[in-house]
């Protein structure tokens, strides 16, 4: 099977595997977990913020910035095709108790004067802004890099108010690569992000949030509460040390085969690529070529190629170091030949 469902599905190298087997570790709850303690130093020390908290997952990582960031019945603005608004069970509403206020942007990016003209001012009957969330690189919009000055402006518009601002980076390290705009630039834009481990950078387990010492140490009990505590987790955070050691630049080669598959789709009669292909995510409508995304991607499997549904008529494929530049041009083969078919 070729897997381009997402880059979630790469499995530990043999690197990590060794790091996991080989991990010093201790009770991380008491803080003595030195592998844990080592990435965490790694990890913030590459967003240039203060400190950083290792956590099960993206989605634990985005819930715990707005559990520390907000009150209940806060209110929190966000992108409409947000990931944290469409793909994490409403856990900031069931969680945190607070109110999302998405507002539709252009490929991810929001314009600050909607932004500006969203954050609530002081009336009894209002509730109050507290965070403002990013998201680069954009899931839904396609891998979409968020423009630096996009957030460079609306962080502006957020400190005059004193609201927070999280970036959920799940794919930031696609988006550094791709554009060659340090980690630490797009961090500077933002108080709090959270990263992937287990998605292209292709550790097994976890995720990263960074942020100022007296958020990280408010988050620390966050996690906590949750459940997120880990004991000898340096067996899982010893992958992702290897993963910012020695998987960031090749995440080039994801972006670059995920620019072919676009254009052999693209040159397939009746298939349409709907975004600029910028980091490794491309969305095809199926559509013209007499396809339900569900009906194509059936085929698709038949032929051994895995992508998702995102949409009636849009599929998502995800190019992810588990996938060859052969691997691809099988994959465009079996497409053609479904095309042919039908
Ligand atoms: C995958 C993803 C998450 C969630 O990460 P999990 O580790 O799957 O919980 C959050 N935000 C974005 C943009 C993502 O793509």
């Amino acid at each position: 099977m070729i897997d381009l469902r997402s880059d979630t599905v790469t499995k530990p190298t043999e690197a990590m595997r060794k790091a996991a087997y080989e991990a010093e570790v201790g009770d991380d709850v008491y803080g003595e977990d030195p592998t844990v303690n080592k990435l965490e130093e790694t990890a913030a020390e590459m967003l240039g913020k203060e400190a950083a908290l290792f956590v099960t997952s993206g989605t634990q990582g985005n819930q715990i910035a707005a559990l520390t960031h907000c009150r209940p019945g806060d209110e929190v603005i966000l992108e409409a095709n947000a990931h944290i608004y469409l793909f994490e069970g409403a856990a900031i509403s069931a969680f945190a108790g607070v109110q999302p206020r998405p507002i539709q942007g252009v490929r991810g990016a929001m314009d600050p004067q909607d932004v500006a003209a969203a954050i609530r001012t002081e009336d009894i009957h209002f509730p109050d802004t507290t965070m403002i969330c990013f998201e680069n690189t954009h899931n839904k919009a396609g891998g979409a890099i968020l423009p630096l000055e996009n957030m460079q402006e609306i962080y502006k518009l957020a400190k005059e108010k004193d609201i927070a601002v999280h970036l959920d980076g799940a794919r930031l390290f696609n988006a550094s690569v791709a554009s060659g705009i340090s980690l630490k630039e797009y961090a500077s834009y933002t108080d709090t992000v959270q990263f992937c481990l287990s998605k292209g950078l292709g550790a097994p387990v976890g995720s990263i949030i960074a942020g100022s010492k007296p958020f990280i140490k408010k988050a620390r009990k966050w996690r906590k509460r949750l459940g997120g505590g880990l004991r000898q987790a340096g067996v899982i955070a010893a992958p992702g040390l290897i993963a910012l050691q020695e998987n960031v630049e090749r995440l080039a080669d994801d972006h670059h085969n995920a620019n072919y598959l676009a254009e052999g789709l693209a040159n397939i009669s009746g298939l349409v690529v709907e975004n600029n292909v910028e980091t490794n995510i491309l969305l095809v409508n199926v559509e013209k070529a007499g396809f339900t995304s569900d009906s194509f991607l059936k085929e698709l499997k038949n032929k051994g190629v895995l992508a998702v549904p995102f949409g009636p008529s849009t599929v998502r494929f995800v190019t992810n170091y588990g996938v060859t530049k052969d691997d691809i041009d099988q994959a465009l083969l079996a497409v053609q030949q479904l095309v042919n078919e039908i």
